[in-house]
């Protein structure tokens, strides 16, 4: 028998507690007998002493263990479970290609996903721009949809790490979210609730990052990989580039239309291109899909050529409740916002030399489509699906007096000019071209930490 606040003290005290204490600490915030105030002190002890990596796979497991963990056994899926969960971008809409295209090559992804948060995008927002479309369809449908197109990419349920739902609201309001060791237990309690044999962490680094440095992006992504492996699902990290807004647009409805044209190949964004074949190839690599990454790249370029990928997201978008013919007419059923102009840099910035696009502010942009209502301030907020950034200049362009920083898809001319002024604001034009960044950084397997 423990008591709360004894464990709180050993935590204080910065002495190392054990997995038996985390168990009964963490089944205590479930069963609502450990307070908000105790979550609070527990947090910030975390906050201020950190944990080993084997009380970070304790409290892990605990969380993950809090609520119904998914057992697909009687489902007879004929391929691995696998899946890829982000720490959040701006235009990174590389899920819903993702899925379909691990789908096609053999894999099964049961994808439980988020909403935006703050300046990122959430997949859930965007897939709710799809008329029909229900992110909470039941346990049934889920399994259904998941093996008939290989994938479904729906919303957290409330059964799924409940305990990490009261942690985190305590975190949000006590000044305890940025500290990786709870960082780490929060996203894959509920990511290996979902019962995966495999998990791809995509890990961002940059200007629209939620790690504010490389090196906690770095010390993230070795956290997830040692705790998600430790606490027994294999797991690889990508580090990818959000210096830069990642897909050509930034909006709800402007990314799924992005999404289709890409998988039907009408338009690929190279970076885009780059970022999600890079995970997908992972995804194909640790669920044993295939022997290595160049086999990975062959087979997931296959299925973009023969159409495979872009099946399965029909086929999934009208299993759960979307437009049967979604791929053929989805511009008859994305909204439109009425205003769609273009931004042009100041012409001061521009001096009559050749300049170009050298930084830029993506978690700037991305708080401009969340002005414009493209994303929540608040949780209880309605989002406006239609509104966005398309046509984003890329890092390194030329930018001329008539080169469009951006597509301004607005609602009202007042809405366009805030948006269009932090566009402005948030794009570096200068005489200096930038140096390449990378679109993947590294990679941290299981063997590297
Ligand atoms: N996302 C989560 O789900 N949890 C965190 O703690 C931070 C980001």
């Amino acid at each position: 028998m423990y008591l709360p606040q004894e464990i709180i003290r050993k935590k204080r005290d910065n002495i190392v507690i054990t997995a038996d204490e985390i168990n009964f600490f963490i089944q205590g915030i479930a069963k609502n007998t450990v307070s908000e105030g105790q979550i609070a002190a527990f947090a910030m002890a975390i906050y201020f002493n950190d944990m080993t990596m084997d009380e970070r796979v304790a409290l892990t497991c605990a969380m993950r263990d809090s609520g119904m963990v998914i057992d697909w056994s009687h489902m007879e899926f004929d391929g691995p479970i696998v899946d890829k969960h982000s720490t959040g971008g701006v235009g990174d809409v590389t899920s819903l290609m993702l899925g379909a295209m691990v789908a096609a090559c053999g894999g099964y992804i049961p994808m439980i996903s988020g909403r935006g948060l703050g300046h990122t995008g959430g997949t859930l927002d965007k897939l709710e721009s799809i008329p029909g479309y229900n992110i909470t369809p039941t346990n049934d449908v889920f399994g259904q949809v998941t093996k008939e197109a290989g994938f479904a990419i729906i919303g957290q349920t409330g059964d799924l790490a409940p305990a990490d739902k009261r942690v985190y609201a305590t975190r949000d309001v006590t000044a305890t979210v940025d500290n990786i060791s709870l960082i780490t237990a929060s996203i894959l309690s509920k990511k290996l609730a979902a019962g995966l044999g495999s998990l791809v962490m995509d890990v961002k680094v940059g200007s629209g990052a939620f790690m504010p440095t490389y090196e906690a992006s770095e010390e993230l992504a070795n956290s997830i990989v040692a705790v998600a492996n430790g606490a027994g699902t294999r797991t690889t990290a990508l580090l990818t580039d959000m210096n830069q807004v990642l897909a050509s647009t930034a909006g709800n409805a402007l990314e799924v239309r992005e999404a289709v044209q890409f998988l039907t190949g009408e338009y690929r964004n190279p970076r885009l291109f780059e970022v999600t074949m890079a995970l997908c190839a992972e995804m194909l690599l640790i669920s044993g899909l295939a022997q290595d990454l160049d086999q990975a790249r062959t087979k997931l370029q296959a299925v973009l050529d023969n159409g495979q990928a872009a099946e399965r997201f029909g086929k999934m978008v009208a299993g759960l409740g979307g437009p049967a013919d979604f791929m053929e007419n989805y511009d008859n059923y994305l909204d439109r916002a009425e205003i769609v102009k273009p931004v042009f840099a100041d012409p001061a910035q521009l001096a009559g030399n050749t300049a170009f696009a050298s930084a830029m502010d993506t978690r700037g942009l991305g708080m401009a489509v969340v002005g414009m209502g493209g994303g929540r301030r608040i949780a209880s907020d309605t989002i406006d699906y239609a509104v966005g950034l398309s046509d984003m200049i890329r890092l390194g362009d030329e930018v001329y007096a008539d080169t469009p920083l951006a597509m301004v898809h607005a609602r009202t001319e007042a809405q366009w000019e805030e948006a269009a002024k932090a566009v402005r604001e948030s794009i570096t034009v200068s005489e200096q071209k930038p140096e390449a960044t990378p679109e993947v950084y590294r990679r941290v397997r299981a063997e590297d930490v």
